[in-house]
């Protein structure tokens, strides 16, 4: 494969034979509460590149700009080459996670509307929750990138809530990344996949996301296997 450009926690990503493309290679590490839980779990980067190109081509379906172009091999996606803006997108529909910590609310809330918050892209950092106007301040995005991030991530929700709706699963939140690309467009990048959501099977409760590695549930592959399954046999359209 061509140049390694950036590896990540989760991810490496490769220079692609185009201009203006990356391969991202999804590899099987997890990792949690910043990095300082790690583990290798098999399969584990297969299953997250066929959810998520699953994912971004439902999303093009629906109008939703993003970096994908197409699904390469078993581990291999090809993407538009997009600079990161470094700023994590939550979105909350149930609380849960960081949220109930921060603030002392309890778990398994539902929200009356859709929780929007941002956290600095820093490991180094840990990745710490941000006000809109500590953005402008950093001059991580403009106030029109922000709002159009801000109008995109709801539209993102509405469509993912009813796609897994639709696979008897409840999207209790997750994280969205964006990026800008050479020609200076503002579109989803990174992954979507349950690394980064928050997903519960309806009929029992049961979670299928990273939680079950964060709290040593065991049975990760089995979980998120579940999902593609799923997702395969619903056929998105
Ligand atoms: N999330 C993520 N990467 C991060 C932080 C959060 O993918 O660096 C996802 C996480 O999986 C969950 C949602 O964003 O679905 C909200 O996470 P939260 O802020 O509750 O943090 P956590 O409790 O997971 O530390």
């Amino acid at each position: 494969m061509s140049d390694l450009i950036y590896e990540g926690k989760a991810k490496k990503v490769f220079k692609g034979l185009e201009p203006h493309q990356y391969v991202l290679y999804f590899k099987d590490d997890a990792t949690a509460f910043n990095a300082q839980k790690k583990d290798v779990i098999e399969s584990k980067g297969i299953l997250n590149q066929k959810i998520a190109s699953q994912v971004f081509q439902y999303l093009e379906n629906h109008e939703v700009q993003t970096h994908f172009i197409k699904s390469l091999s078993d581990r291999e996606m090809l993407v538009e080459a997009v600079h990161i803006i470094p700023v994590e997108v939550i979105v909350r529909n149930i609380t849960a996670g960081s949220l109930c910590k921060r603030l002392g609310i309890e778990e398994n809330i539902k929200l009356d509307k859709p929780l929007i918050e941002f956290c600095l892209k820093s490991d180094a950092l840990g990745d710490p929750i941000m006000m809109e106007e500590h953005i402008y301040i950093m001059n991580l995005a403009t106030h029109e990138e922000i709002q159009h991030i801000r109008h995109e991530a709801l539209k993102i929700n509405t469509l993912l809530q009813k796609l897994f709706d639709d696979l008897g699963i409840t999207l209790a939140d997750f994280k969205l990344e964006f990026g800008k690309t050479q020609a200076g467009k503002i579109v989803l990048a990174d992954e979507i996949t349950p690394d980064g959501c928050r997903l519960w099977d309806q009929a029992t409760g049961k979670i299928l996301d990273k939680d079950r590695f964060r709290k040593d549930l065991g049975g990760l592959a089995e979980a998120y296997q579940e999902v593609l399954t799923r997702m395969t046999e619903k056929a998105l359209a």
